[in-house]
């Protein structure tokens, strides 16, 4: 299978500039230099390049809200917060690859005639924030950053900012408050940030994955990348795997690759030889699924049909034996923690989720209490300024729905079945 972004990661030199150029690096930039800026844009689009972080918005449509007026300085910012639970891939192309996003970055910006570019990494990242740095030092070092980059009369500085650790700063609005030395409250849109964004300017902000598909795309042209996925959902997807299997790990797969493929072939199984309970696919905030729906392609669309999705591309498994209710409880006092308290469904009702279902869990649940989750969700959704409030409800009513047998056995008995236990 052809591989876009880690055919080389096993090589700890790969991460420096020179080993980066012997494999290719750096020849998509000299390539896209040449080409009209539109060209570069038209074949984004044609490789059904969609956002990586979670939305899944197609990128080269996003690059295009750009206003056309030149006469305001512009900006890419590219979103490496990776905070949603069980998402763990930028971490790796940061780490193992990161000249594939300096890279990226440079050809992106040429595409959208920006000069500048900052990275905003989540606080923790400690390790890749240094890489990192240390990438776009070697890169401006070589001449692929900086003034007047391969002699092409661009320019393009960038920045490695680090946040703070909070997840709703992978919010691009949040994310941009943080940015200029704000609260991380995200915004009322609109104005969307292609129009007004970081210090006011009109602002691009895109995955760490998106990004450093780009050299590929270029390189290899937007029509081969398309082919290598499926219909509308373009190239390859970094797909980390967690929780009970056998080879948990960051796998690069083609877009569309059967869900339960990725669990049995690619991650080896269920651990100890146990027997599939449930799969949170996307990341924490997608919708739980049981052992009977997981035959189904990995893509945006797919995934949407059965009412999930692949969001982040973070596929917890979940095995016999573990309890629904303390899973949904650990989400739930997540969420809660998280939620930046603006809008009042949001703060309240995230808060009375991780209430009411540590109750359950503890053995203190009472009669309507999973009706009463049911109603708090419905009162969280659609009325926030920011999507946490569904990351939220998701999880819980799909939890509820799915396994409303282990709610109910929990508050008639007034004890955890499993023990407390996952
Ligand atoms: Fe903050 Fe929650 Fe409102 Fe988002 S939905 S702005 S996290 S309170």
């Amino acid at each position: 299978m052809e591989r876009v972004l880690t055919t080389h990661f096993a090589d700890d030199r790969y991460r420096h500039v020179d080993a980066y150029v012997e494999t290719g690096g750096y020849s998509a930039l000299r390539k896209a230099l040449g080409m009209p800026k539109e060209e570069i844009v038209a074949e984004v689009r044609k490789a059904n390049l969609r956002g990586r972080g979670g939305a899944g918005f197609p990128a080269g449509v996003k690059w295009g809200f750009l206003p056309k007026d030149l006469s305001r300085p512009r900006v890419l910012v590219v979103n490496a917060d990776e905070g949603e639970p069980g998402t763990f891939k930028d971490r790796l192309i940061m780490s193992r690859g990161p000249h594939l996003l300096v890279e990226g970055i440079a050809i992106s910006s040429f595409a959208m005639t920006i000069h500048v570019c900052y990275i905003y990494i989540r606080g923790e990242f400690v390790r890749e924030a240094k890489i990192l740095e240390e990438a776009i030092g070697e890169a401006h070092a070589k001449g692929f950053l900086g003034k007047n980059i391969l002699g092409s009369g661009f320019d393009l500085d960038v920045y490695v900012h680090r946040g703070a650790g909070a997840y709703i700063c992978g919010e691009e609005t949040s994310l941009i408050n943080s940015l200029e030395g704000k609260r991380g409250w995200p915004r009322n849109k609109p104005p969307f940030p292609a129009a007004i964004g970081a210090f006011g300017l009109p602002t691009i902000v895109n995955n760490v994955e998106t990004i450093s598909d780009v050299p590929w795309i270029v390189a290899n042209g937007g029509e081969r990348f398309a082919a290598m996925g499926v219909e509308k959902n373009g190239g390859t997807r970094l797909i980390g795997v967690s929780g009970a299997v056998n080879r948990p790990g960051v796998y690069e797969l083609p877009a569309g690759v059967n869900l339960r493929d990725i669990i049995y072939e690619h991650a080896g199984g269920i651990k100890d030889g146990k027997e599939l309970k449930a799969v949170i696919p996307g990341g924490s905030s997608t919708p739980v699924l049981r052992p009977g729906e997981i035959d189904v392609a990995y893509d945006i669309e797919s995934m949407a049909r059965i009412g999930s999705a692949s969001g982040s591309g973070g596929v917890i498994v979940i095995p016999e034996g573990a309890c629904m209710v303390r899973a949904l409880m650990v989400l739930m006092n997540f969420y809660s923690h998280e939620s930046c308290g603006q809008c009042t469904p949001c703060r309240e009702g995230t808060g009375w989720l991780a209430k009411i279902v540590r109750r359950i869990e503890e053995g203190k649940g009472l009669e309507g209490d999973v009706e009463l989750i049911l109603d708090v969700c419905d009162n969280m959704m659609g009325r926030t300024i920011c999507p946490l409030s569904e990351a939220a409800v998701m999880p819980a009513q799909s939890f509820v729905w799915k396994f409303r047998e282990e709610f109910d056995r929990h508050i008639k008995d007034q004890k955890c079945p499993y023990g407390n236990k996952f």
